[in-house]
């Protein structure tokens, strides 16, 4: 079998120009970066604007192994099996970060026959958008340290200054550093830290902004320190905002690349998903919904934490509204969820799987919760067997939960055909009634424990007393109204990693909240979060190499 990279490389891409012409967008309105990719243009933007909005489809999964369940590898075989059907469907997807290639994780492009390429373009550099992000991130925190210097005007308390430089790369060293060193020209000595880009505020605000002016107004909001009152001192505080738009100006804009089957695939932003909510951009989102009838996104993590914060954070946010649901589901994760260690789940076990289908059925019943059509696909590896299939199908099935196989590793668009019927069907005949968990208007702690009871399934909420004490001086900031963006570990419905399946009898316990105020949510901590990666024993980086025709091997 072709490894990822291999079968990317051998793929003929069509000039990015030639895929545009496919969806009206004339030479003028791309802004080309190279041959392969580019950018739209604002006044491309404007000009569909009034365009009716095509259907919006979100895949999500259950709780994964630590391997990945395929989202991004169904959402992109599922875009190239519309084109089969000769449908006209426009694929949105988070831009992967840089760091990760070099560590364990690797890439996200998809895999097998469906990806989108050129795909060492797309894990590396790209088209400089998280530059641009850890640019504009890193001037804001230096125009904090320089305020302190000259004179601290503001009077920031430099033992709660909140905001951190960040850095595209898994580098633990970071994670706690000591700035100001030296001579008194030198700044103030402060303990700081480093997260990696894609944890950012910035880029959660720039996934989340309308426009420039949207834009300018959520970097403003953007909390970067408290004063000696404790009140919250801003970026527009610190006369940043300006500066940061000059540096996002093009990054603002969605970019549009191809799969291996030429569908397109507007690929922007890439927010983590757990401290902030792991959606592309709402510009690109938006986008597609006027340049195609169908339009296919993902969410970040399994559906307890990326679904419930792309319907509770972006669809609330943005005024979107799904159309459909598709939940993907592997053998491997539910036999996972089932109690099999991860070195075995290649080999048949009806037993584990039996026990680990409660994580669908979980899954199927939050969804639900949310008003919108769902379709159960299972997305197969060759190591699946038939009667491992017949079970899940079967099980779907007596739910009255619409069920499709999905090839699209192995096959590409042609393995995703059912899949893309049953959501064609389910579109023609199921009514969203869409509708977000909660409302603005309860308190931050009711937010909180309704989700931890309604999609996580636990009894309630414990709170160290800090937390409880940062929940009231956040509302008491007039924060309260926000939306809650849970961080959570992806394994698990509960918060903690090693309960498995649909557990049962356990509380949340939540450590710590604070605002992404530009952003517009209160994160809320469940356990300890990683927001600056670090790199395995052996990284993936032994790994890479270029050769002199500048053919890069070894990514994935
Ligand atoms: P997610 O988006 O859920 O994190 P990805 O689509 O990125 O998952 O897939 C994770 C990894 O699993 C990728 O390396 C991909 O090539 C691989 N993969 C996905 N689906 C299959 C499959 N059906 N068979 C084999 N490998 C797969
Ligand atoms: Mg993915």
């Amino acid at each position: 079998m072709k490894t990822d990279i291999q079968i990317a490389q051998e793929a003929e891409l069509l000039p990015i120009r030639e895929v545009a012409e496919k969806l009206d967008i004339t030479e003028d309105e791309l802004e080309l970066y190279g041959k392969y990719k580019a950018k739209l243009s604002d006044e491309y933007m404007e000009r569909i604007s009034k365009n009716p909005d095509g259907k919006l489809i979100l895949v999500t999964a259950i709780n994964p192994t630590p391997a990945g369940e395929g989202k991004t590898t169904t959402s992109v075989g599922l875009g190239q099996a519309f084109g089969r059907l000769g449908k006209k469907a426009v694929i949105a997807l988070r831009e992967p970060s840089l760091g990760p290639c070099f560590g364990i994780k690797g890439g996200a492009a998809g895999g097998g026959l469906s990806q989108v390429v050129p795909m060492e373009d797309l894990n590396l550099h790209f088209t400089g958008d998280f530059h641009a992000i850890t640019s504009a991130n890193n001037l804001l925190a230096a125009m904090l340290d320089n305020h302190i210097q000259q004179g601290n005007e503001l009077g920031i308390d430099t033992r709660s200054v909140v905001w951190k430089r960040c850095l595209d790369m898994n580098d633990r060293v970071l994670r706690n550093v000591v700035v100001g060193l030296g001579a008194k020209t030198d700044g103030f000595v402060r303990e700081d830290h480093f997260v990696i880009t894609v944890a950012s505020e910035i880029m959660a605000v720039l996934c989340l902004a309308d426009d420039m002016k949207d834009l300018k107004q959520r970097l403003g909001r953007m909390v970067v320190a408290y004063n000696y009152e404790g009140e919250p001192v801003t970026a527009a505080d610190l006369k940043a905002v300006g500066a940061m738009a000059a540096l996002l100006k093009d990054a603002l804009k969605p970019n549009l690349i191809q799969t291996l089957e030429h569908t397109p695939a507007i690929v922007h932003g890439g927010p983590f998903a757990n401290i902030a909510h792991g959606c592309n951009s709402v510009r690109a989102t938006k986008m597609a919904l006027k340049m195609a009838d169908y339009v296919i996104t993902e969410a970040g993590f399994g559906a307890d934490l990326g679904a419930e914060k792309f319907m509770d954070i972006k669809c609330r946010m943005a005024g979107l509204k799904p159309d459909a649901v598709v939940l993907v589901a592997t053998v491997r994760a539910l036999k996972y969820n089932g109690g099999v260690p991860k070195n075995e789940l290649s080999a048949e076990n009806m037993d584990a799987l039996h026990k680990g289908i409660v994580n669908l059925e979980k899954h199927i019943e939050n969804l639900h919760k949310f008003g919108v059509p769902i379709v159960v696909t299972l997305n197969s590896f060759v190591t699946d067997t038939e009667a491992e299939i017949s079970y899940i199908r079967k099980f779907c099935e007596e739910r009255n939960c619409e069920f499709a196989l999905s090839e699209v590793w192995e096959k590409g668009g042609e393995g995703g055909i059912p899949l893309a019927e049953k959501v064609l069907d389910t579109l023609e005949n199921k009514e969203s009634d869409f509708h977000v968990l909660y409302e603005n208007e309860l308190s931050l702690k009711e937010k909180i424990e309704t989700v931890a009871r309604e999609i996580y399934g636990a009894d309630g909420v414990n709170y160290t007393s800090a937390a409880s004490k940062q929940l009231k001086k956040l509302e008491e900031l007039g924060f309260g109204k926000l939306p809650v963006c849970m961080a959570k570990t992806q394994y698990s419905l509960s918060d903690d990693p090693m309960l498995l399946g649909r557990p049962e009898g356990f509380s949340i316990s939540v450590r710590e909240a604070y605002v992404s105020a530009g952003a517009g949510f209160v994160v809320v901590l469940t356990g300890a979060v990683m927001t600056m990666p670090g790199l395995p024993k052996a990284p993936a980086a032994f790994n890479i190499d270029v050769n002199e025709e500048g053919v890069i091997t070894g990514l994935f």
